[in-house]
């Protein structure tokens, strides 16, 4: 009876993962987001795609270009959304005036044409990832982020709130996707919003102690080291 009551209070309590254990399994989702091998539908490994880390440094900018006339509030909900994970990550984000001055550029479609990915699948959003390794669109260094675009669709708001935190982390150095913990970027029951792990996530990723250019193995060291400290303190 005893064992049973144990184990029923497990269930209920998530507080039974130890420390170690949680740790653990957010550096694995750590992994499948930033190198991109988490198994895909079918349960296979991905092979892995990024060659090391990516991400911004210093401020980034970000300019909305609008096709048709979309939803109102729009502009404000993405402004929220870069200003949300742009604090999380520490890095100042603003808005261009001008589609030369943006690292990220969002395309609102208001229209009724969707997006096309390599001129084939149809998609409500996307970002573009090709776009990260092309050359010239990195700092001679590697891994520092410069130039970034995001699709979103002007007409469905309940589409464009589901695809919007997520496109963002996409573009601010998550390519993959994870099932191993409760998070927007899962590919099954996505989150809308960034939940806390996904932050503690973005918060490693961005601490002093990575650096853009850094290969898997040395990240995943040292990214399991500030989770331990940032579980710790949350
Ligand atoms: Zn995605």
């Amino acid at each position: 009876m005893r064992v049973i009551s144990l184990i029923v209070s497990c269930l209920l309590l998530v507080s039974c993962n130890s420390p170690e254990e949680v740790n653990q399994r957010l550096v694995q989702a750590f992994d499948d987001l930033v190198f991109f091998v988490a198994p895909d539908r079918q349960g296979a490994e991905v092979r892995q795609w990024n060659p090391y880390l990516v991400r911004w440094e210093g401020e980034v900018r970000y300019f909305v270009q609008v096709e048709g006339s979309p939803e109102p509030g729009m502009l404000e909900q993405i402004d929220r959304a870069m200003a949300r994970v742009g604090a999380v990550a520490g890095r100042k984000v603003s808005r261009a005036e001008k589609l030369t001055e943006t690292n990220i550029t969002f395309t609102l479609n208001a229209t009724d044409r969707d997006y096309r990915i390599n001129g084939a699948e149809r998609a409500s959003c996307y970002a573009n990832i090709d776009e990260i390794f092309k050359p010239g669109n990195q700092s001679e260094d590697g891994g520092k982020l410069k130039k970034a675009s995001i699709y979103l669709p002007g007409m469905r708001p309940r589409v464009m709130t589901a695809c919007l935190e997520h496109e963002i982390l996409h573009v601010f150095g998550f390519w993959g996707h994870t099932q191993r913990i409760r998070s927007t970027m899962s590919s099954f029951v996505s989150e809308n919003e960034m939940t806390k792990w996904d932050e503690m996530l973005l918060k490693a990723l961005y601490s002093p102690n990575l650096e853009p250019g850094m290969k898997r193995e040395e990240a995943l060291k040292r990214a399991e080291q500030e989770l331990l400290l940032i579980l710790a303190a949350s």
